[in-house]
C-alpha cells in the first residue's frame, strides 16, 4: 500500500477499544501447493511414518502453545480449544482417514491430508451456525500445521516491534499463543465474526479487534502505521497527523469512561426514581464466570451450553454437565445462573458420533429443543447435570427455541421425569428450581400470553427473534443492513412478551445483544423489561444508562416510538432524546 496514502477498511467491531501502532503481518495463509505424488508399496510404510512424525511435531508445538498460554495466564478455554487441536491431530477421522488414503490410493501424505481436510470441510458446508462455522476453522487450522509440518516449512512467527498491531488472515489460539502480549496492541484480521477465536482471545485480553476485513492481510504492508478501532470496526492505514491526534483523543476518552464505569460496575443500577435494574451477564466458558462477575453481574441471565459440546470429540458425559455447571452455580451463587439447554443445530454433535444430517436450511432445522425432543438421551443426561449442579446453587432451567405448547409441553414432562428419576435415586436437587422458555421464534412471541401460564420466567432472545422475524440470516453480511433491533415488528413483539408476562405475573429478560447496547436501555426499560443480561463489557455500560434516566421518562419514551413507522425514525429520535443527552456516556459514538 502507498506509504502517502490513507485507507480506511470496514470490518466487524469484535472487541471494544483503541489503539495506534504498527503493522505486523502474520503469514498463516495457506500453503496452497504441493505436488501429488505416487507411492509405490514398498514406500507405503515410510509415507505414513512421514505423516506420524508430522503429527508428533505438530503435538509438541500446540503443547508448548498451552504452555505459553498458562504462562500469561490466558483464560483456560483457549488452553482448552488447542486441547481439542491435540485430539484432532489423531482423530480417526483426520489422522486415520490420511494413513487410510495413502495406503488405498498410493498418495503422498500431504495430498492424503489435503484430500481429507476437504471431505471433512464439505460435510460442515451446509451448517448456518456461526459458531459452528467459526469451530470448523479449528479443523483447518490444525490441516495447516500439520501440512507445514510435512512440507518443513516454519509455523509462523514473526517478529514484533513494540507497539504492534497484529494483521493476520486469521488467527488460531495457538498463533496468539505464541505471541509476546506485551508488545501486541490489537488484532485485526480478514476473516471472522464476533464469536471467532480473533474476537473471543481478544475479549479475554480485553484488547481491541476488528475481524472480517476480507483482504487487510493482502492491502497492509509491514510496519505500515495503523489506526485499530474496535469500538466501530475501522482501520485506519497510514493516518494522517490530525487523525492520530483525533484519534489519540478518543483512546484517552475511551480509557477515562472505561475506568469510571469499572469503578461503578459491582455497585447496583437504580433509575433517578428509584428502581433497581437487574443486569445480568452472558456466559459461554465456566472459565468466564469471574470476569463475568468482576464486571458488574448480578447473576447470569444466559449461560449457552452447546460451548460444552462443541470443544471436544465426544458427546459430553452427565458428569462433565454436572462438574460444568457446578463450578459457575457455586461462583454465582446467591446470585442467579440460568442455564441454557442445548441450543445446537444437530450436524456438528452428529458429526463426532459419525452420523451427519445435511440440512438444506439448518438455522430452520433441527436445533436446540427441536434436537433435544428427538435425541432424548442426549437431553437427559443434561438436565440430570443441571438439576444435580441446582443442589449447590441458585440455578434456573431455560429451554430455547420454543415455538409452540406441545414442544414446552414435552420438554416439561422429561424435565419432571428426570427429577423423579433422581428422586428415586436419592440425589439431591433443588425441587422448585424456576423454568423458562427464551423467546426468540415470532410464534412464541405471538402466543406468549398461552405460553407464560406454563413457565416460571421468559427470556427474550432478540438476536434469534430478529432473524426470524425480519427474515434476515444474523450472520449474513449481504443483508446485514436489514438487521434491525429497532425495526417496529422486533419492538411489537417485544412488547407483546413483555405485557403477556407481567399479565401471568412472571418475570421477562432479555439476553439478546440488544440488551448490551445502552442506547436501547431507556426504551427496554419503558417496555417493562425486567432484567438485562449480555456481554461482559457492555454491563457497566448499560448500568450506567439505567443510573441517568428516570422509568417515567423512559415510559413516555417508549410510548412515543412505539407509534413511529420505521427503525430509522426510532434510531433518529434516540440518538437526539438519548445520545445527545448523555454525550459522557456516547464519548465514542
Ligand atoms: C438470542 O437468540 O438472542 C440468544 C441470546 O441466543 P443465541 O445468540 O445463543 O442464539
Ligand atoms: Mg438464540
Amino acid at each position: 500500500m502507498d506509504q502517502r496514502q490513507v485507507h480506511i477498511l470496514h470490518g466487524v467491531a469484535a472487541s471494544a477499544g483503541i489503539a495506534i501502532g504498527k503493522a505486523v503481518i502474520m503469514d498463516t495463509r495457506k500453503i496452497e501447493r504441493y505436488p501429488k505424488i505416487r507411492i509405490t508399496e514398498s514406500l507405503l510404510s515410510d509415507e505414513i511414518k512421514r505423516f506420524d512424525d508430522a503429527v508428533k511435531t505438530s503435538e509438541k508445538q500446540i503443547r508448548e502453545a498451552i504452555k505459553e498460554l498458562e504462562a500469561h495466564n490466558v483464560g483456560k478455554e483457549h488452553s482448552f480449544i488447542l486441547e481439542t487441536h491435540m485430539m484432532m491431530l489423531t482423530d480417526p477421522a483426520l489422522s486415520g482417514r490420511v494413513r487410510e488414503l495413502i495406503t488405498t490410493e498410493h498418495i503422498n501424505a500431504e495430498w492424503a491430508l489435503k484430500t481429507a481436510l476437504l471431505e471433512i470441510e464439505k460435510s460442515f458446508e451446509s451448517i448456518g451456525d456461526e459458531y459452528i462455522k467459526s469451530r470448523v476453522a479449528d479443523t483447518t487450522f490444525v490441516g495447516e500445521r500439520l501440512l507445514r509440518n510435512l512440507i518443513g516449512k516454519k509455523t509462523s512467527r514473526c517478529h514484533l516491534l513494540d507497539n504492534s498491531i497484529i494483521v493476520a488472515h486469521d488467527l488460531s489460539p495457538a498463533d496468539t499463543a505464541m505471541l509476546n502480549k506485551e508488545k501486541i496492541l490489537g488484532f485485526a484480521t480478514d476473516v471472522g465474526g464476533l464469536t471467532s477465536h480473533t474476537s473471543i482471545i481478544a475479549h479475554s485480553l480485553e484488547m481491541p479487534a476488528v475481524v472480517g476485513l476480507e483482504n487487510a492481510s493482502m492491502l497492509i504492508n509491514p510496519g505500515d502505521n495503523l489506526i485499530l478501532d474496535g469500538i466501530s470496526g475501522v482501520v485506519i492505514v497510514n493516518p494522517s497527523e490530525n487523525q492520530i491526534l483525533e484519534y489519540e483523543h478518543r483512546e484517552r476518552s475511551f480509557i477515562t469512561l472505561e475506568l469510571k464505569l469499572k469503578e461503578k460496575a459491582k455497585s447496583p443500577a437504580v433509575t433517578r426514581d428509584g428502581k433497581y435494574v437487574k443486569v445480568k451477564g452472558n456466559l459461554e466458558f465456566k472459565d468466564e464466570v469471574k470476569t463475568v462477575l468482576d464486571h458488574g453481574a448480578e447473576g447470569i441471565g444466559l449461560y449457552r451450553t452447546e460451548f460444552l459440546y462443541l470443544n471436544r470429540n465426544h458427546v459430553p458425559s452427565e458428569e462433565d454437565h454436572y462438574q460444568a455447571y457446578k463450578t459457575v452455580v457455586e461462583a454465582v451463587s446467591p446470585y442467579n445462573t440460568v442455564i441454557r439447554t442445548l441450543d445446537l443445530g444437530g450436524d456438528k454433535l452428529y458429526s463426532s458420533l459419525g452420523k451427519l444430517r445435511n440440512e438444506m436450511n439448518p438455522v430452520m432445522g433441527l436445533r436446540a429443543i427441536r434436537l433435544c425432543l428427538k435425541e432424548v438421551d442426549v437431553f437427559r443426561t443434561q438436565l440430570r447435570g443441571i438439576l444435580r449442579a441446582s443442589h449447590y446453587g441458585n440455578t434456573s432451567i431455560m429451554f430455547p427455541m420454543i415455538s409452540g405448547m406441545d414442544e414446552l409441553m414435552k420438554a416439561k414432562e422429561i424435565l419432571e421425569e428426570t427429577k423423579d428419576n433422581l428422586l428415586k435415586e436419592g440425589i439431591p436437587f433443588d425441587e422448585n428450581i424456576p423454568v423458562g422458555i427464551m423467546i426468540e421464534v415470532p410464534s412464541a412471541a405471538i402466543i406468549a400470553d398461552i405460553l407464560a401460564s406454563e413457565v416460571d420466567f421468559f427470556s427474550i432472545g432478540t438476536n434469534d427473534l430478529i432473524q426470524y422475524s425480519l427474515a434476515i440470516d444474523r450472520g449474513n453480511e449481504y443483508v446485514n443492513y436489514l438487521y434491525e433491533p429497532l425495526h417496529p415488528a422486533v419492538l411489537r413483539l417485544i412488547k407483546f412478551t413483555v405485557d403477556a408476562a407481567h399479565d401471568a405475573g412472571i418475570t421477562v429478560s432479555m439476553c439478546g445483544e440488544m440488551a448490551g447496547r445502552e442506547i436501547y436501555t431507556p426504551i427496554l426499560l419503558g417496555m417493562g423489561i425486567d432484567i438485562l443480561s449480555t456481554n461482559a463489557f457492555a454491563i457497566s455500560h448499560v448500568k450506567e444508562m439505567a443510573r441517568k434516566v428516570d422509568l417515567d421518562q423512559c415510559r413516555r419514551i417508549a410510548e412515543h416510538v412505539f407509534h413511529m413507522k420505521t427503525a430509522d425514525e426510532i434510531y433518529e429520535f434516540m440518538n437526539q432524546e438519548i445520545v445527545g443527552k448523555s454525550p459522557d456516556l456516547f464519548v465514542l459514538s
